[in-house]
Protein backbone atom coordinates (compact mmCIF):
# COMPACT_ATOMS: atom_id res chain seq x y z
CA UNK A 1 0.00 0.00 0.00
CA UNK A 2 1.33 3.75 -0.82
CA UNK A 3 1.01 6.31 1.22
CA UNK A 4 -1.87 7.65 -0.59
CA UNK A 5 -3.58 4.45 -0.76
CA UNK A 6 -2.96 4.95 3.62
CA UNK A 7 -4.07 8.27 3.31
CA UNK A 8 -7.34 7.73 1.86
CA UNK A 9 -7.69 4.64 3.82
CA UNK A 10 -7.47 6.87 6.93
CA UNK A 11 -9.64 9.40 5.23
CA UNK A 12 -12.25 7.26 4.82
CA UNK A 13 -11.92 6.40 8.39
CA UNK A 14 -12.64 9.77 9.29
CA UNK A 15 -9.14 10.80 10.39
CA UNK A 16 -9.34 14.23 8.17
CA UNK A 17 -5.84 15.12 9.58
CA UNK A 18 -3.61 12.82 7.94
CA UNK A 19 -2.03 14.91 5.75
CA UNK A 20 -1.29 17.66 8.21
CA UNK A 21 2.04 15.90 9.38
CA UNK A 22 2.97 16.15 5.73
CA UNK A 23 2.23 19.44 5.01
CA UNK A 24 3.91 20.54 8.31
CA UNK A 25 6.79 18.77 6.98
CA UNK A 26 6.19 20.86 3.99
CA UNK A 27 6.20 23.79 5.28
CA UNK A 28 9.36 23.57 6.41
CA UNK A 29 11.00 21.93 3.84
CA UNK A 30 9.54 22.90 0.49
CA UNK A 31 10.92 26.69 0.46
CA UNK A 32 14.48 25.88 0.29
CA UNK A 33 13.52 22.91 -1.66
CA UNK A 34 11.76 24.73 -4.16
CA UNK A 35 14.23 27.59 -4.65
CA UNK A 36 17.34 25.45 -5.30
CA UNK A 37 15.34 23.40 -8.01
CA UNK A 38 14.73 27.03 -9.57
CA UNK A 39 18.41 28.21 -9.18
CA UNK A 40 19.87 25.21 -10.78
CA UNK A 41 16.71 24.58 -13.09
CA UNK A 42 16.87 28.36 -14.07
CA UNK A 43 20.66 28.85 -14.86
CA UNK A 44 21.07 26.27 -16.56
CA UNK A 45 18.36 27.49 -19.30
CA UNK A 46 19.58 30.69 -19.72
CA UNK A 47 22.93 29.11 -20.14
CA UNK A 48 21.45 27.07 -22.45
CA UNK A 49 19.65 29.81 -24.14
CA UNK A 50 22.51 31.78 -24.17
CA UNK A 51 24.89 29.24 -26.17
CA UNK A 52 22.21 28.85 -28.50
CA UNK A 53 22.03 32.04 -29.85
CA UNK A 54 25.95 32.19 -29.82
CA UNK A 55 25.75 28.80 -32.22
CA UNK A 56 27.02 26.07 -29.74
CA UNK A 57 26.23 22.71 -31.68
CA UNK A 58 26.09 20.68 -28.25
CA UNK A 59 25.74 20.26 -24.69
CA UNK A 60 27.63 18.09 -22.32
CA UNK A 61 25.92 16.86 -19.07
CA UNK A 62 29.00 17.79 -15.95
CA UNK A 63 28.10 16.35 -12.75
CA UNK A 64 28.15 17.96 -9.59
CA UNK A 65 26.63 16.38 -7.28
CA UNK A 66 26.59 12.40 -5.89
CA UNK A 67 23.03 11.27 -7.17
CA UNK A 68 23.60 8.14 -8.42
CA UNK A 69 20.97 9.30 -11.30
CA UNK A 70 23.44 11.91 -11.96
CA UNK A 71 26.33 9.84 -12.43
CA UNK A 72 24.58 7.73 -15.13
CA UNK A 73 24.09 10.87 -17.22
CA UNK A 74 27.66 12.34 -16.45
CA UNK A 75 28.99 13.31 -19.70
CA UNK A 76 26.44 12.69 -21.88
CA UNK A 77 26.25 15.03 -25.08
CA UNK A 78 23.07 16.22 -26.65
CA UNK A 79 22.90 18.33 -29.91
CA UNK A 80 21.93 21.89 -29.97
CA UNK A 81 19.13 21.09 -32.62
CA UNK A 82 17.76 23.59 -34.56
CA UNK A 83 15.57 24.99 -31.20
CA UNK A 84 16.65 25.84 -28.03
CA UNK A 85 13.36 23.80 -26.54
CA UNK A 86 13.74 21.02 -28.78
CA UNK A 87 16.96 19.38 -27.62
CA UNK A 88 16.81 17.78 -23.80
CA UNK A 89 18.84 14.49 -22.04
CA UNK A 90 16.18 12.77 -20.93
CA UNK A 91 12.43 12.36 -22.90
CA UNK A 92 9.20 12.95 -21.00
CA UNK A 93 8.94 9.15 -19.56
CA UNK A 94 12.26 7.92 -20.46
CA UNK A 95 14.19 5.56 -18.42
CA UNK A 96 17.18 6.66 -16.66
CA UNK A 97 18.64 3.52 -15.05
CA UNK A 98 21.49 4.41 -11.82
CA UNK A 99 24.16 2.18 -10.44
CA UNK A 100 23.03 0.51 -8.23
CA UNK A 101 19.77 -0.69 -9.92
CA UNK A 102 16.94 2.03 -9.88
CA UNK A 103 14.48 3.22 -12.48
CA UNK A 104 13.71 7.32 -12.49
CA UNK A 105 11.20 8.42 -15.27
CA UNK A 106 10.87 12.32 -15.05
CA UNK A 107 7.51 13.70 -15.96
CA UNK A 108 9.08 16.14 -18.42
CA UNK A 109 11.83 16.55 -21.35
CA UNK A 110 15.05 17.11 -18.89
CA UNK A 111 16.40 19.54 -21.63
CA UNK A 112 19.16 20.66 -18.40
CA UNK A 113 19.87 19.73 -15.18
CA UNK A 114 17.95 19.51 -12.21
CA UNK A 115 16.71 15.83 -12.99
CA UNK A 116 16.15 15.19 -9.49
CA UNK A 117 15.41 16.75 -6.39
CA UNK A 118 19.03 16.89 -5.03
CA UNK A 119 20.88 17.82 -8.16
CA UNK A 120 23.06 20.91 -8.87
CA UNK A 121 24.51 19.66 -12.46
CA UNK A 122 25.51 21.91 -14.92
CA UNK A 123 25.71 22.22 -18.63
CA UNK A 124 29.18 22.77 -20.57
CA UNK A 125 29.23 23.90 -24.38
CA UNK A 126 30.62 21.51 -27.17
CA UNK A 127 31.53 23.93 -30.12
CA UNK A 128 32.76 21.48 -32.61
ZN1 LIG B 1 22.73 16.23 -10.80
Amino acid sequence: MDIFQAAMTEILAGNLNVFDELFDGWKNTRPEEFSKWETIRTTNLMTKATWFFNEVKGLEWVRLDDNPFCKTLDGKVIEMGASCRGSHFVGKNEEVVSEPAKVLKPSWNVATPPLYGDCECMIAPIKD
